[in-house]
């Protein structure tokens, strides 16, 4: 590293924004730009973005951010890479252009394919060796459509011209000028292709999509180097830190340790435990995937598992994996308010709103707009709002559907302790939604446990920041990335009685089985 570079740089290419953030040696944000990305919706269900906008924000972004610090590329010691996961790109290793737009994760349509891979009495096998439950959601059914339905996409992969990447992937090679074809593991667990155990893009797993392995990128720890940017002519960055958009959010939350725990509030809420350095499988419909990998270990003390995988080459000194459940409606029940049932005018509105209550009186929301995820998964499920009288008030509409959120969070956290075997102490938040006080104090409540939020205002790019510098020497350790910024934030402690809490558990336990039609 240059004594001269001072400053890291995160891409956080999410699914509607692009967006570069800055971040000086003390994990400070210096500046950072964003621009908004368009979706298509070419048929109901279907989901998709344009690669090349994809990447022309990044970089625009990348530059607009570098402006507004006055530095340049000569400054930067590392470029940090986080990500929409599952988004799926097919291009043109020559031409470097896509050969289809990008199908992006919450495109169902995949649905076929894994339908009948269900009937034909693969969920097991899929679950075993990816940790993932067999839906479109996840690449692999994405991929299988483009090469099933885009002319030549097919015959281009099986002859090398045709490559698959998630977003991570089509940055990097990009950003490379096509020298670089990888992608990190935490991106690669989310494919539904690559086997969590041996660490490998699993043969009977590529027989089973039938996917052709020459188009798979290559398999690299997240702290590796990717490769050295070739894209801007100041100066060649090395790209050194790599992972999914929720990993970042857990690496910034510096839950390094098994059991440590970190949710972001934001349309959705995402929440991931770690379980240390063995996958543990869900019994109770949670995602076992990889929370980081590491060529170097933790501070020098990780775990001394070698693993080296086979013609990929990259060596992982340590990897640790997560559980993973996730809400769909939490901040988008808020929005709901404000765009379907116009009661609110601002979404900050609802906390006032909230606490002009003492309690709920019994009114609950389910907010199963788009079906339940974990660990109810039911994708029928409907949006119910019971326990209404004549008494009713939009009050009790903005209270429920904050509760709707903590109860939710609260149902995937006791899915994880049971998975564990262990309790989960302490909360660590984030997102949007985390600003609100009333929320946070519920959740603890109804979590029975400590909830901290951290100042930590970009989590997302903040974590793959925390690992492109430690990458490059510009953080010494986790440990030091850490130190600098763990600093103090707001802990919620749980208030409520038992017999309150248990109360309030069962009438929404009740409220659950009501819209589960
Ligand atoms: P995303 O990254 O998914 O776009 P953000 O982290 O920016 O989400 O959070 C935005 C979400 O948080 C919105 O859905 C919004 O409704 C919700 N939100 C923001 N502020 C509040 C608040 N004070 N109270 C409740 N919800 C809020």
């Amino acid at each position: 590293m240059s004594p001269h570079t001072d400053y890291i740089v995160a891409f956080d290419q999410g699914t509607t924004s692009s967006r570069c953030v800055v971040f000086d040696r003390d994990a400070n944000i210096v500046s950072s730009a964003q621009e908004e990305i368009k979706r298509y919706f070419p048929h109901p269900g279907w989901v998709e973005q344009d690669a090349t906008e994809i990447w022309s924000s990044q970089l625009g972004m990348y530059f607009k951010s570098l402006a507004r610090s006055g530095i340049t590329s000569a400054d930067v010691a590392g470029i940090g890479v986080t990500n929409q996961r599952e988004t799926t790109i097919v291009w043109n290793r020559h031409t470097g252009e896509p050969v289809y737009r990008a199908i992006v994760w919450q495109c169902r349509r995949g649905t076929p394919c894994i339908d009948r891979l269900i009937e034909e009495g693969y969920s097991d096998l899929v679950r075993e060796k990816t940790g993932l439950m067999p839906d479109a959601y996840f690449s692999a059914s994405k991929l299988r459509w483009i090469l099933d339905n885009v002319p030549g996409a097919r015959e281009g992969a099986e002859a090398g011209d045709v490559l698959f990447g998630t977003v991570d992937t089509w940055l990097i090679w990009q950003m490379t000028l096509g020298k670089v074809h990888a992608t990190d593991y935490t991106n690669a667990s989310r494919t539904m292709l690559l086997n969590i155990h041996t660490l490998q893009w699993d043969d009977e797993l590529l027989e089973l999509f039938d996917i052709p392995r020459a188009m798979l990128p290559d398999l690299k720890a997240s702290d590796a180097l990717f490769g050295l940017t070739e894209a801007d002519v100041q100066a060649r960055v090395p790209i050194s830190g790599v992972l999914g958009d929720q990993q970042s959010a857990l690496f910034a939350q510096c839950c390094f340790e098994k059991g440590d725990t970190k949710a972001t509030y934001g349309t959705g809420c995402f929440v991931l435990v770690n379980t240390g350095d063995k996958p543990a499988l869900s019994k109770n419909g949670l995602l076992t995937t990889i929370a980081y990998t590491s060529h170097r270990g933790q501070d020098g003390q990780g775990q001394e598992c070698e693993r080296h995988t086979g013609e990929q080459g990259s060596t992982v000194t340590q990897v640790t994996y997560a559980l993973e459940g996730s809400v769909y409606s939490a901040g988008s029940t808020v929005q709901w308010l404000r765009d379907g049932l116009r009661i609110i005018r601002h979404v900050s509105e609802v906390e006032e709103m909230a606490l002009s209550l003492e309690g709920n009186d019994g009114v609950y929301l389910v907010p199963a707009f788009n079906g339940l995820g974990a660990p109810h998964w039911n994708s029928e499920a409907q949006g119910v709002l019971t326990g209404l009288t004549q008494g009713t008030t939009p009050e009790h509409i903005a209270r429920a559907a904050l509760e709707s959120t903590a109860f939710q969070v609260a149902d995937v956290i006791h899915a994880m302790e049971e998975d564990m075997g262990d309790n989960i102490a302490e909360l660590r938040v984030d997102g949007g939604m985390s600003k609100n006080d009333f929320l946070m104090q519920f959740q603890a409540d109804v979590l029975e446990a400590d909830v901290v939020r951290s100042e930590i205002v970009e989590a997302t790019a903040l974590g793959v920041a925390m690992c492109a510098g430690i990458s490059v020497g510009f953080f010494s350790s986790q440990r030091d990335a850490c130190a600098l910024q763990r600093r103090t934030g707001d802990t919620f402690k749980p208030s409520q009685d038992v017999g309150k809490v248990a109360q309030l558990k069962e009438e929404w336990e009740h409220a659950i089985t009501q819209s589960q039609v």
